[in-house]
C-alpha cells in the first residue's frame, strides 16, 4: 500500500489536496480516539494501528510531495540558470563573432588603402615631369649658334628666372653634382631606365654624388654660371653620362608622359 500511491516526482499536490489530508488524518486520529474508548482494546488496537498507518503514509506522501515539489522548483531554477547562461553564452559568442568580422572589415580596408597609397606613390616614382615647374621650351634642340662649341645645342633651354626650384624630372641617381666648366654648376642623374638627364647653369647645387632622388625632388636651384647669356635651365637628356650621347630631350620627356 506504500507503494500504491506515487509521491509523484514532479506532481506537487495543490495546497487543496495536502490541506484535505492532513483533515483526514485529524479526523482519523479522533476516531482511533473515539474507538479507542467504546469498543475492545484489541478492535481499538487493530483499528487505531490500522488508521495511524493510514494517517503516518497520508504526511509521508504530503511530505514527500512537498519536498518533490521543492525538488522540482530547485531543478526549474537550475534549469533556469542553466538557460541563461547558455544565452549568455550564445550572446557573447555572437559578439564575439560580430566583432571579429567588424575587425576583419576594417582590417581589409586598411590593407586597401595601403595597397591603394602604395600603387599612387609609384606612379608618382614612376611619373616624370618638367625640370621647372610651368616652365617651357625657349631654345630648342639642335639649334645652331655659335655659343655651342659642338655647333649645335644638345639640349633644351628652359625658360627658368634666377634662383628657380629645378627638380629631378624622373627618380635617379646622382651621378655627377659640380662644376661642368660651359655647363656651369650642373647636376647629371642616372635614370632608374637607365637614361642620363643633366641640368646646366645653376646658380646653386642641393644634391650631392651618390644621392638618390625622387621624380619632382628639388636638386638646386636655376642661374646663369658657365657659358650663358643669362639665367635659365639647361637640360639634356643622354644614353649614357658622356657629352655627346645626347637625345631630343623634348621627345624623351614626351615619351616619359610629360605634356609640353
Ligand atoms: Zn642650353
Amino acid at each position: 500500500m506504500a507503494f500504491t500511491r506515487a509521491t509523484g516526482k514532479h506532481r506537487a499536490p495543490s495546497r487543496l489536496t495536502r490541506r484535505s489530508a492532513q483533515v483526514a488524518g485529524a479526523a482519523a486520529l479522533a476516531t482511533a480516539g473515539v474507538i479507542g474508548a467504546t469498543a475492545s482494546p484489541a478492535l481499538a488496537a487493530g483499528s487505531a494501528a490500522s488508521t495511524v498507518e493510514t494517517v503516518g503514509l497520508t504526511q509521508v506522501t504530503a511530505i514527500g510531495s512537498s519536498l518533490a515539489a521543492q525538488i522540482e522548483a530547485q531543478a526549474e531554477a537550475q534549469q533556469h540558470q542553466a538557460d541563461l547562461a547558455a544565452k549568455a553564452k550564445a550572446e557573447a559568442e555572437a559578439k564575439a563573432r560580430a566583432e571579429a568580422e567588424t575587425k576583419r572589415r576594417a582590417e581589409e580596408a586598411r590593407k586597401a588603402e595601403a595597397r591603394a597609397a602604395r600603387a599612387a606613390e609609384r606612379a608618382r616614382l614612376n611619373s616624370f615631369r618638367l625640370p621647372v615647374a610651368g616652365s617651357y621650351v625657349t631654345t630648342g634642340y639642335k639649334s645652331g649658334g655659335s655659343l655651342w662649341s659642338s655647333g649645335s645645342h644638345s639640349g633644351v633651354d628652359f625658360r627658368a628666372a634666377s634662383g628657380s626650384s629645378v627638380v629631378a624630372v624622373g627618380a635617379g641617381t646622382v651621378v655627377e653634382a659640380g662644376w661642368g666648366g660651359a655647363y656651369g654648376n650642373n647636376i647629371v642623374l642616372r635614370m632608374t631606365d637607365g637614361t642620363y638627364t643633366q641640368y646646366g647653369h645653376l646658380s646653386s647645387i642641393g644634391v650631392r654624388v651618390g644621392q638618390h632622388v625622387t621624380s619632382g625632388r628639388q636638386i638646386g636651384l636655376s642661374g646663369s654660371t658657365g657659358n650663358s647669356t643669362g639665367p635659365h635651365l639647361h637640360f639634356e637628356a643622354r644614353t649614357s653620362p658622356q657629352y655627346g650621347s645626347d637625345m631630343d630631350p623634348v621627345a624623351y620627356l614626351r615619351a616619359h608622359g610629360v605634356r609640353l
